[in-house]
């Protein structure tokens, strides 16, 4: 969705250099059509199993994202009430929600309880109590799952790499059963699926087809002692393509692979992608201020900083930069790099790059995961606005932030 149209970058049919113009920059802009492509692209693969698919918000919760997802169908994971209450606002149906987190509180909880969301996918045996306490005093049910931990290691950044028994999420699997036997017990709640999610950015599906086969024996087991197990949530993690040379594994090939093992089980699946669905789908388009020269190192001083997209600095993240204007081959070696007073504020380093001048626009590929929701206002820069491109038309998903939004909410003593 993002393709130079007589040497220049278009996002669907829009031209990013007016489209700067217009609305300035740093802008994050999205396809919408690309995040659609990626929505139906589950659907298809997924058309011969019985499936539920849940948007991970936390991955990009703009509202407009969110309303493209819920008016295609989407279901949606969540891991706090603030993304509840954004699913709800965005038309979601809350009957297709399910709770992820380690730490919910009494007060997420019962607004959970009280809107009617799908399931909890536990993370503790103290949390089931806690939900029982919660419905079981307002005389209603909970469904849940709990997320066990399957011991596979996800050959992901160690920073988002979740099923190794040394992190903090989810269960022992081997500790699960019992857990279960004494929720079964307890008031308010039906244990009524089982979940994990060992990582993100995962490129290879052996790891997450390992999760499977693990705790698809536990089903097995839980059932034989008697629980209906309904619900499988292998949760999210499909990784893509950053660089170019990068290969990743397809929807329909891990759909392909997954469905032998479910056949004629009597279960539901469900998934709980976000990143697979919109990075892609977003670019952060930024302009060059400066080229600058210290000793043996060229520095391209862009107007977007690590405020507006962490990444690079978070995971030392790679993400390609396109410019605006097609330029031929590169012929400089230079660090991108914002204009936040930190070392770590940086963009690539390093790089190839053709001999952009002040004044340039470049974009930053396959930002439309953790790029906006990870921006914080640090150096007191107002965040960017977010532009959803459909066709020819331009929606303000979200308007440049002003200086008075700083400091909302702030008083002088
Ligand atoms: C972050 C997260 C997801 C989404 O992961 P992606 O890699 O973006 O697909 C899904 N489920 C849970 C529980 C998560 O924490």
């Amino acid at each position: 969705m993002f393709q130079y149209l007589q040497g220049q970058l278009y996002c669907e049919q829009v031209d990013l250099k007016t489209l700067a113009a217009q609305h300035g920059t740093p802008a994050y802009v999205y396809s919408k059509n690309a995040i659609l492509e990626r929505w139906h692209e589950y659907q298809r693969a997924l058309c011969s199993i019985p499936n539920r698919v849940c948007y991970a918000v936390k991955a990009n919760s703009n509202l407009a994202v969110l309303a493209t997802l819920a008016r295609a169908g989407a279901g949606f994971d969540i891991v706090s009430g603030g993304e509840l209450f954004r699913v709800l606002k965005a038309g979601g149906d809350p009957a297709s929600v399910v709770f992820s987190g380690v730490g919910k509180t009494a007060n997420e909880i019962s607004f959970a309880l009280e809107r009617g969301i799908h399931s909890f996918n536990c993370e503790s045996e103290a949390e089931i109590a806690l939900i029982s306490q919660i419905a079981s005093a307002s005389g209603l049910k909970a469904s849940i799952a709990l997320r066990v931990n399957p011991d596979v290691n996800a050959k992901t950044h160690p920073y988002i790499s979740t099923g190794l028994r040394e992190h903090k999420f989810g269960v022992d699997i081997n500790a699960a059963e019992d857990i279960y036997r004494r929720a079964a017990l307890l008031p308010g709640i039906t244990a009524e699926g089982v979940s994990c999610h060992i990582g993100s950015q995962l490129l290879e599906l052996d790891p997450l087809l390992e999760a499977a086969d693990k705790t698809l024996a536990l089903v097995a087991r839980l059932r034989e002692g008697g629980l209906p197990i309904r619900f499988l949530d292998l949760g999210g993690g499909l990784g893509v393509k950053y660089r170019p040379n990068e290969r990743n594994a397809s929807i329909a090939d891990f759909a392909a692979r997954l469905r032998p093992k479910l056949e004629s089980l009597n279960l539901t699946l469900m998934l709980e992608p976000g990143r697979s669905i919109v990075a892609e789908a977003g670019i952060l388009l930024t302009q060059v201020l400066l080229i600058k020269r210290n000793g043996q190192k060229t520095f391209v001083i862009v107007d977007g900083a690590m405020n507006d997209l962490l990444r690079p600095a978070l995971y030392q993240a790679h993400h390609e930069v396109t410019p605006v204007i097609e330029m031929p081959a590169e012929t400089m070696t230079a660090d991108v790099v914002g204009p936040v007073c930190e070392t770590g504020d940086f963009f690539a380093r390093d790089r190839r790059l053709p001999a952009l001048q002040p004044g340039d626009l470049i974009a930053l590929r396959t930002a439309g995961a953790y790029g906006f929701v990870l921006s914080s206002n640090y150096n007191s820069r107002p965040r960017p606005c977010e532009l959803l491109i459909d066709g020819r038309r331009v929606f303000v998903a979200r308007s440049r932030e002003t200086f008075d939004d700083l400091m909302r909410g702030e008083s002088l003593p």
